[in-house]
């Protein structure tokens, strides 16, 4: 259950009501979110009557919400959340698009895939600085210089960044350079890290856990939304199946799945969600034809010597071809992609 408090609620008011919920033996998280102050409650005991909290002084609506995610629902919030990262719209009826390579590997490399995405009017740049590899001994990414490798291409070519927070002790530093930050499927389900970043202002992009049910992704973005921070778009990336003739399976059906339960954008990365280059096209596409907001996609200028993912990144030509192979499926939904609008400013 979510309770909107009036903004001029008194605390005597106030105390009443927790009174209240207090002998019915219902814990509550207050919370500020899109100027609403809020009451999140867990599930009440089935024979609970809802209007005894509706009549109470200071209350201005209690909305009944039976799944365990409650901000992320779409009896929350029906509208789609859509928001701004410097001038394009995220969320709204344009399909998203951000490439880049898996990992900043050097100045040639990254500033040749801005200008390649440039070329190709498209808006966000992607790159890890920070790398989360399964072995300790294969590269870890150019940390701090990467983040500033990063944003000198990004600007130069006015892009916005997409990028990597692998660790909460590093969020104050990826927070200066990043415009949306990136949480990998590995830390879905880092609680504490996620709750923190509901305290930030930036849009968070958060990945789906590699072996994460929808509803456990959803409650990932509770975490976030019940700290305060709205701007939380879903990235589904593959998960783990018996299936190994791919690096991960992704999800296809998740995009009609979250439209259906979430108000939230949702990105598919079919980088991450094949594994293999020539399959990153086919599932792009069905991706935006079953719904999906926007699309995380790994291009390099020379995968062959790429320092990570270079088998299922892109060759340039081949990013070049995708976007002209998008626009009709996007159109057939009713959509156009953000590079399909003109000027890297709008
Ligand atoms: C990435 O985007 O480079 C990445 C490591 O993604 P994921 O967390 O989905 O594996
Ligand atoms: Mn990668």
């Amino acid at each position: 259950m979510i309770i909107i408090l009036n903004q001029d609620i008194t605390p005597y008011e106030f105390d009443q009501l927790a009174d209240k919920l207090q002998s019915n033996r219902l814990g509550f998280h207050r919370s500020n979110l899109g100027g609403k102050q809020i009451l999140t409650i867990p599930n009440a005991p089935s024979g609970f009557d809802i209007r005894q909290l509706q009549m109470l002084d200071g209350v201005q609506e209690a909305i009944e919400i039976n799944e365990p995610y409650k901000l992320a629902s779409k009896r929350w919030k029906k509208e789609q959340t859509a928001f701004e990262v410097q001038g394009v719209e995220i969320g709204g009826n344009a399909v998203n698009i951000v490439a880049g390579p898996c990992a900043v590997e050097d100045e040639e490399q990254i500033f040749a895939v801005a200008e390649c995405l440039y070329k190709n009017n498209i808006k966000f740049i992607r790159g890890g600085a920070y790398k989360p590899r399964t072995s300790p001994y294969a590269f870890q990414g150019l940390k701090t210089e990467g983040l500033k490798l990063l944003r000198n291409a990004a600007d130069a070519f006015k892009l916005r960044v997409v990028t990597e927070v692998m660790d909460l002790s590093l969020l104050d530093e990826v927070y200066q350079y990043a415009d949306i930050i990136q949480i990998g499927t590995r830390n879905m389900s880092n609680f504490y890290f996620l709750s923190e970043l509901g305290k930030i202002d930036k849009p968070i992009l958060l990945k789906r856990g590699m072996a994460a049910k929808i509803p456990e992704w959803l409650m990932a973005a509770e975490y976030i939304l019940s700290g305060g921070n709205e701007k939380v778009i879903l990235c589904e990336r593959g998960i783990c199946t018996f299936d190994d003739s791919v690096r991960n399976t992704l999800d296809v059906a998740a995009f009609p799945i979250i439209k259906e339960l979430s108000h939230l954008p949702v990105w598919s990365d079919p980088s991450h969600g094949t594994g293999i280059r020539n399959r990153v096209a086919p599932l792009a596409l069905a991706s935006i034809a079953a719904g999906a907001d926007g699309l995380i996609l790994e291009m390099h200028p020379n995968p062959e010597v790429a320092l990570s993912d270079g088998p299922q990144s892109l060759y340039p030509h081949q990013l070049e071809e995708l976007v002209s192979q998008l626009k009709p499926i996007a159109k057939v939904v009713g959509r156009h992609l953000d590079c399909e609008l003109i000027g890297h400013l709008v």
